[in-house]
């Protein structure tokens, strides 16, 4: 365990899990987990809409509706922030989906929160569909930084890996989000065998755009159920690939806790990085707590346990009980995810779903 302190709290941070799991939840106001780890680290899933059908992700048909009346409003995501960062020292918020920016209110979200939590960085995963006409209003309300994923430079690989032909208006996007002076903004691609073939290409493009490109390894969270680890890409063969193009030389981890290994893209000043989610877990380092667009907290993507929020909230719960209610959710978080086990079973929700 490491002793650093949890800034504004004021009690011991611990980075690593402990190979132990405890019983009883100390009387800490974080949310700390059975095995030592403290999620400051929030996701808010505000849709599960989008504009988009990635196959690694949605069905065709889109994922079913939710009722309006069940999403979180503004001002319930806005409550759910301000808890989060007040009450349970959350240092980070992005909000994610579904796609974002299927929310027309999205703007009102993001100044709601930035009231709430001033000083908190607010970032929005997305695939910047439609950015291009937003990026200025977003910035203007509060949001800090986004990670756009895109997968492929090629129109037509674009068309076939998301079931929608928006290659122009996501690249239209990115454009719009580094002039809005978004920073950083980093793209994230699905590494697997389709988008082999085009990561070079990517890579490229990335460094022309002054954006950071980072890969990471599919999961088992797609709509159809069809992911396999037998069809799993080695990161080895994504950096041969690289390779023929890019002279890359690796320098790790930005530091232990971090996700991503990068490669310095050498005659650049520009990485490359790969997040190994399922060959090589970070679960043990895991600092997020995930809010779905019902309002329920998830300790886990992989974990179908779930507690109402919204309920509570609804309810006429107060601040502390919200806070409470959320870090028994935490506390009962799984050591970590189980794909290479054999009775493996993916969750019931997909990762548009949950918020990716
Ligand atoms: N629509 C937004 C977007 O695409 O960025 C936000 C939601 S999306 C579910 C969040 C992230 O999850 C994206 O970077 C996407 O590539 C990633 N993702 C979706 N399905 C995945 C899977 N099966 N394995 C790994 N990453 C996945
Ligand atoms: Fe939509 Fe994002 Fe899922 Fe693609 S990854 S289908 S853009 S939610």
């Amino acid at each position: 365990m490491t002793s650093s302190s949890i800034v504004g709290l004021g009690i011991p941070s611990i980075s690593r899990i402990s190979p132990i799991a405890v019983d009883d939840r100390p009387d800490v106001p974080v949310l700390i987990d059975k095995f030592g780890r403290v999620a400051r680290d929030l996701r808010v899933s505000i849709t599960e809409k989008c504009s988009l059908r990635c196959t690694y992700c949605m069905p065709e048909e889109g994922l079913p509706a939710i009722p309006t009346s069940d999403l979180l409003t503004p001002q319930e995501i806005a409550r759910v922030v301000g808890v989060a960062v007040h009450s349970l020292g959350v240092e980070e918020v992005r909000f994610t989906g579904g796609e974002p920016l299927m929310r027309a209110d999205l703007a009102d979200i993001l100044r709601l929160c930035s009231t709430v939590a001033p000083g908190i960085p607010l970032a929005m995963t997305t695939n910047a569909v439609g950015l291009e006409h937003r990026a200025n209003a977003l910035v203007a309300a509060g949001l800090s930084r986004v990670n756009v994923s895109l997968d492929t430079i090629d129109r037509e690989h674009f068309a076939e890996l998301t079931r929608r032909d928006r290659l122009p208006s996501v690249l239209a996007g990115v454009r719009a989000a580094t002039r809005a002076g978004l920073s950083p903004v980093k793209i994230n691609a699905v590494l697997m065998p389709e988008t082999l073939h085009g990561a070079a290409d990517l890579l490229e493009w990335c460094l022309s755009e002054g954006v950071a490109l980072r890969f990471i390894e599919q999961m088992p969270l797609d709509a159809d159920q069809e992911w396999a680890r037998t069809n799993m890409l080695d990161a080895q063969r994504l950096l041969d690939v690289l390779s023929a193009r890019f002279d890359l030389r690796e320098i790790g981890r930005a530091d232990p806790s971090a996700p991503a290994e990068e490669w310095a893209v050498d005659g650049t000043s520009a990485t490359v990085g790969i997040i190994a989610s399922v060959t090589r877990s970070f679960c043990s380092d895991c600092d997020r707590t995930r809010v779905t667009a019902e309002g329920t907290v998830r300790s886990c993507l992989f974990s179908d346990e779930e507690t109402d929020l919204r309920a509570a909230l609804r309810g006429g719960a107060n601040d502390a009980e919200l806070a409470d209610l959320w870090r028994g959710a935490m506390w009962n978080k799984w050591a970590g995810h189980e794909i290479d086990a054999a009775d493996f079973v993916p969750p019931a929700r997909s990762m548009g779903a949950i918020g990716g």
